[in-house]
């Protein structure tokens, strides 16, 4: 049974910080902390938020635990609720994994042997390796994937475009490196990191916008090349927000405050936003991928309407597992009007972290953990795609898009 003692500190603690003092005066003892009907706590006003450390138990009344609030760190409930669980360790259909970053693994043969068979456990049949290498480096890659008869169709690169110092004569450099880098055997570009648009300069000192028409060129020799760009645009939209405890990503952006975009510092989440749809708007002959679903993942409305707008624009699902899996009924009926314009990708190169993918896209579990409790708090539900889909989903999509791709390994249709 609770006693009402530790109500008082906290009813201090509220006078203290001022927001309530001002509202409405607090009674110094109990009982008269009992609101309406003789509920304990302290009483807000409509539109009121409860004082820190209390929580709304009754409407307009607040109270306080008896035992001291754990920090979300240590808060680890155990789930009581039984239901159904499919773990997928491999994926149904044979995946090509977009959105590759596998580290120093294409450096030697035992590397990319260490690379293939985790990609063997996992049923990702390809990576592509979005490193944004060039040059010698691309060439060294290519010549140790080509040398190991295992995986010589199982990976393949992108090549990198270097944004820097864009300004007279950058263009022609550009593509005359791109141009040798695809016969290197680049097969797409990417990942074009989001530095380009937060903090890339010109060679003129100004930030380099997206939709800068001095980059004409580079996306007309992609459509030439017929190499689809895979490109990262700023980042989720929270970090670009106050980082107060309304803040979803609060966690992530406290232990890594560099992944924060103050204002003074750096362009507007929107503003950058609406250069990259413009990007997508004026070049509609070249092939456009966002990673990370463009950030949009947690409107689906949105990306759908730039899905719409822009015929040429797909989207890849590396790090937004946890708002497709939140969403589970909204977010299988956009694959589902979408199936044409998604492609599986991982991006941080984890083998343990697939099978949440597999899960989510696969079954209708409901209630289940994700890999990362500091993106996200809460829980995922699959959303149990029917095979048509996710065989574009996991394949299809990405062969299509990608003329240079090998396609042994993947059934015909
Ligand atoms: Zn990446």
């Amino acid at each position: 049974m609770r006693t009402s003692s530790v109500v008082i500190p906290l009813l201090s603690l509220s006078l203290a910080s001022g927001s309530l003092a001002s509202q409405q005066p607090q009674p110094q003892q109990q009982p008269s902390n009992r609101g309406p009907g003789g509920a304990r706590g302290t009483q807000i006003q409509p539109g009121e938020s409860c004082p820190p450390g209390t929580t709304e138990i009754r409407p307009r009344n607040c109270l306080g635990p008896e035992a001291p609030a754990p920090s979300i760190l240590d808060y680890r409930p155990k789930s009581t609720l039984v239901a159904p669980v499919h773990m997928v360790k491999t994926a149904k259909y044979a995946a090509i994994d977009y959105h590759g970053h596998p580290q120093g693994l294409l450096g030697s043969a035992e590397g990319i042997a260490n690379l293939g068979a985790y990609m063997d456990s996992l049923n990702v049949r390809m990576m592509v390796a979005a490193d944004n290498m060039s040059g010698d480096r691309l060439k060294n890659a290519v010549a140790v994937i080509n040398a190991s008869p295992k995986m010589k169709d199982r990976v393949r690169v992108l090549a990198g475009v270097d944004f820097r110092n864009v300004g007279p004569g950058w263009a022609e450099k550009a593509v005359a490196q791109l141009e040798a880098d695809v016969a290197a055997g680049a097969v797409g570009v990417g990942e074009v990191g989001k530095g380009f648009g937060l903090s890339a300069k010109k060679a003129d000192g100004t930030r380099l916008k997206l939709d800068d028409p001095e980059l004409k060129p580079i996306w007309d020799a992609c459509a030439r090349l017929r190499l689809p760009v895979f490109i990262h645009t700023a980042d989720p939209q929270e970090f670009f927000e106050p980082v107060d405890y309304t803040n979803e990503r609060w966690l992530e952006i406290s232990l890594f405050p560099g992944r924060r975009y103050p204002p003074d510092k750096f362009p507007k989440f929107e503003e950058v936003m609406a250069e990259r749809d413009n990007l997508f708007r004026k070049h509609p002959k070249t092939t456009f991928v966002a990673a990370h679903m463009g950030w949009h993942a947690n409107d689906l409305a949105r990306l759908g309407k730039m899905f719409d707008e822009s015929p040429n624009l797909y989207g890849e699902l590396g790090a937004v597992l946890y708002d497709i899996g939140r969403q589970p009924r909204a977010a299988h009926d956009f694959f589902i009007k979408y199936q044409d314009r998604i492609i599986f990708g991982k991006d941080s190169y984890q083998p343990d972290e697939y099978p949440y993918y597999w899960r989510v896209f696969e079954t209708n579990d409901e209630y289940f953990d994700y890999y990362r409790d500091y993106h996200a708090f809460w829980k995922l539900y699959g959303i149990g795609l029917p095979d048509a889909v996710l065989k574009k989903v996991y394949y299809g999509n990405a062969l299509r898009i990608t003329p240079n791709l090998p396609r042994a390994g993947f059934p015909a249709n």
